[in-house]
């Protein structure tokens, strides 16, 4: 991760970050050499190339051009092997994430990754070379470790989210029950990340919406990804019918007018992520044409976020700068710091604490 130089803002929250995309390549390669599991990747011909130096991998996983979702997942193909299945690596990416966090000058954070991906008890493991012992529960148990002594040793507070994945629906109910079970130790939502899904007719879907009113119900909070590269419906059916109190992402919400006002007025809150919506083709290469100049001129609730700093190179404060030169000014990403504050998921003791700093670094807003 990059820190950024007159770095303006010293005390920042981050609400959209996947742990699985917020590994340090260096991390990487170093398991890879002492656990003599070999980098890998595989072109579009079969081809494999094994990695065995820095400039290497990040050629492989960092992308600082608009590209395809093929891309991205090639990026996690190289790597996640690395990590998957090991709980020693698990605990040691989840570690590290609370140090770089702090340094990035972040102070509350929600780390949101989907557990299965990570394990490798399931019948074909997502990542993982080999079947084990390493379920989604353990993995879970070994993320929260890692998060409770990173969040002492670098005076940092970090709580989970886990991800439905919505090509995984069968994976959702376990997921639920994860998010139930480890309440108390810093899980404090459900998310559904992964493919845009055709909103109203996706039949995978019923898994999900299933999960996420169980969560509704058991007062576990809700966060779902739509309306990145997907339609508008997406965001109206996150509402409606996934009890969604917030949007990752959300960006074509301003192509349907009539959800985009009920958004404003409801205070509906986006997780926006500059450099991620533009890399990934979410939004115009043209910084100009970004929703987010509208969101915050017309006072919509929105956070500024990274999403995955190991594929973007980016540090937080790097989409602080880019919403800068998009024409945002200091006291609009500030204004945007508290509203992450109150939109976070946090407990209403650490959420009390957070608003009292922010007032003490930034004044009233
Ligand atoms: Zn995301």
């Amino acid at each position: 991760m990059t820190t950024t130089p007159g770095d303006k803002f010293s005390y920042k929250i981050e609400l959209h970050i996947h742990l699985d995309g917020a590994i340090r390549s260096e991390t990487i390669l170093d398991i890879s050499k002492t656990k003599g599991r070999p980098i890998i990747s595989v072109d579009d011909d079969g081809q494999e190339t094994v990695i065995t130096d820095q400039e290497s991998l990040d050629k492989e996983i960092v992308i600082t051009t608009p590209c395809s979702l093929k891309l991205f997942l090639h990026a996690f193909n190289v790597f996640m092997p690395i990590i998957a299945g090991d709980r020693d690596a698990v605990f040691r990416i989840a570690y590290e994430f609370c140090e770089d966090c702090a340094k990035s000058g972040i102070r509350y954070v929600e780390a949101r990754y989907n557990p299965h991906l990570l394990a490798n008890t399931l019948d074909k493991p997502a990542y993982a070379r080999e079947r084990g012992d390493f379920s989604p529960r353990d993995v879970v148990i070994t993320v929260c470790d890692a998060l409770d002594k990173g969040s002492r040793d670098f005076n940092i507070t970090v709580n989970s989210i886990l991800c439905c994945m919505t090509h995984q629906p069968d994976w959702s109910a376990e997921i639920v029950s994860l998010c139930k079970e480890f309440k108390d130790r810093g899980v404090v939502a459900i998310d559904s990340a992964g493919q845009d899904f055709e909103p109203g007719k996706d039949p995978l879907l019923c898994g999900h919406k299933k999960a996420f009113k169980e969560a509704y119900d058991n007062g576990i909070h809700r966060t779902v990804h739509a309306g990145e590269n997907g339609p508008s419906e997406g965001v109206r059916e996150a509402l409606d019918h996934m009890y969604a109190e917030r949007i990752g992402h959300g960006y074509h919400v301003t192509d349907d007018p009539e959800l985009y006002s009920r958004c404003k007025e409801d205070g509906v809150h986006f997780e926006i992520c500059p450099l991620s919506s533009i890399i990934t083709g979410a939004c115009p290469e043209d910084i100009m044409k970004h929703p987010l100049i509208r969101f915050a001129d017309e006072g919509v609730n929105f956070s500024l976020n990274t999403d995955d700093p190991i594929i973007l190179n980016n540090a937080l404060a790097d989409d602080y700068v880019l919403a800068n030169k998009m024409g945002l000014s200091d006291e609009q990403i500030i204004n945007s710091i508290f509203n992450a504050a109150r939109a976070s998921f946090a407990t209403e003791e650490q959420k009390k604490k957070m608003l009292q700093d922010l007032v003490n670094v930034y004044g009233e807003h």
